[in-house]
């Protein structure tokens, strides 16, 4: 159904690519990227023409899929309108957006700051949360993603970090639960909330409370492994914090705006964060924006005192417009309740039947729209599965997921029609006889 005309364009466009583009975390020669030469809804068509489910929502986050034509008028107009403006003139869109936005975010987060993405937003929220507190220092997980600028990467655990010094740097790290890869040798959910906890109180004792400014954590680890916390370990969190004077960020920037079934991940455990970050699914991303959303007790801090920071774009109209269009749609269209059904009623069962059938399937887990499937070498030892050939396999099978080391990542949009997401589990199903082999062999 693509047209050579396309398809054309999409060779012409990947020479220049390949001549001229420069790729995210990437060794650009070996570089073979998949070109896209048009999106609608769950589905995606690449260079040679073939139509592919996008189980990745792109960088999750195509939280309304490709296209919505709501969101591509609001657009539309706004560029008509007014299509920039600076960030000191009030205007509809932003304002709408911040209302929009305050009202949905748990607590009295009752202030936006809007930010171009999420590395800046997490940039923000860590300044807002040093200057209100007069301290420095930031913990955060290993096993996290926070976004690519300086701050932001030495945040996020991992092997990601850049070699800066940390110490000037001012973060500190912990071990987040996480039960399928136990660090404390957990044997369930429960045992692995309650030993994270006293883990992190050390971590928080050893590093000094008047040095902490602030506690970051993705409510769901999206990047990382998407690896739902044990009921009480956020609350935990929350009264920790609390109760030794430090800040709680919240970032919800992959799993906020309905990804987990809920409109933020905090919402399922009714853990209100001091400052919440965002992106992503605010607006699908049909424009970038982010932002931190702030608490009254944070806003206070900035009522007389300036704020130090700022940005060009921030609250720009194109992406307020598209943001104020995107939760309408949400809201009219019950995505976010949807994305909780697809979780329980098709993504939940089904997983747990592919992981009953294929060896080479280590944990299966998840939530809403939000499913991390992890490959083994070995069930016992859990060792990494390479996946490049599975992830070849889906692709040429007709299903685009989101990879991540040794783990697809199925994170459609959240009005994928439930015959869509049966098709692409199917894909998944037939696919995984690849990875089978390579467990067998
Ligand atoms: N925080 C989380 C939880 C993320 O998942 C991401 C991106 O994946 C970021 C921050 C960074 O966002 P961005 O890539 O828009 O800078």
């Amino acid at each position: 159904e693509i047209g050579e005309e396309l398809l054309s364009a999409g060779r012409k466009a990947r020479d220049l690519d390949r001549a001229h583009v420069f790729h995210s975390w990437s060794a650009q020669a070996s570089l073979d990227p998949m070109t896209v030469v048009k999106t609608e809804g769950p589905h995606v068509w690449d260079g040679e023409g073939r139509k592919l489910i996008d189980f990745s929502s792109q960088m999750v986050n195509t939280n309304i899929g490709h296209g919505h034509p709501a969101v591509v008028a609001a657009i539309q107009e706004q560029a008509a309108r007014i299509a920039t403006i600076a960030p000191a003139h009030v205007n509809d869109a932003r304002s709408e957006a911040a209302r929009l936005i305050s009202d949905l975010t748990p607590g009295d987060l009752n202030h936006v700051f809007f930010t171009n993405g999420g590395a800046d937003a997490v940039e923000h929220a860590v300044r807002m949360a040093r200057v209100h507190t007069g301290k420095t220092k930031i913990l955060s997980a290993y096993r996290s993603y926070h976004g690519g600028t300086d701050l932001a990467i030495n945040i996020t655990g991992g092997a990601r970090r850049i070699p800066v010094d940390r110490a000037a740097a001012g973060t500190a790290h912990f071990l987040p639960p996480f039960t399928y890869r136990s660090s404390f040798h957990a044997e369930d959910d429960a045992q692995e909330g309650q030993r994270a906890l006293e883990h992190l109180e050390q971590v928080i004792t050893l590093e000094g409370p008047s040095t902490i400014a602030a506690v970051i954590l993705e409510s769901v680890p999206g990047t990382a492994g998407i690896f739902v916390p044990p009921a009480g370990y956020l609350e935990g969190v929350r009264e920790l914090t609390r109760r030794h004077g430090i800040l709680f960020i919240a970032d919800e920037v992959m799993a906020g705006f309905g990804r987990t079934g809920r409109w933020f991940g905090v919402d399922h455990w009714g853990v209100e964060p001091d400052l919440l970050t965002f992106a992503k699914g605010v607006n699908s991303g049909y424009v970038p924006l982010g932002g931190v959303a702030i608490s009254d007790e944070v806003y206070q801090t900035f009522a007389e005192t300036p704020y130090p920071g700022g940005l060009t774009y921030s609250g720009h109209p194109l992406a307020c417009a598209a943001a104020v269009a995107t939760i309408t749609a949400m809201q009219e269209e019950g995505m976010v309740e949807n994305a909780a059904r697809l979780g329980t009623e098709i993504f939940g069962p089904r997983l747990q039947e592919l992981k009953d059938r294929h060896p080479s399937v280590g944990d299966v887990r998840g939530l809403g729209a939000f499913w991390a499937v992890e490959l083994v070498q070995d069930r016992t030892t859990k060792e990494p599965l390479d996946i490049g050939e599975l992830v070849a396999e889906c692709k040429k099978l007709g299903l685009l997921p989101f990879v991540a080391e040794n783990r697809l990542h199925l994170t459609p949009p959240l009005n994928t029609p439930d015959e869509v997401v049966r098709q692409g589990l199917d894909i998944l199903d037939q696919a995984l006889e690849v990875a089978d082999r390579a467990v067998q062999g």
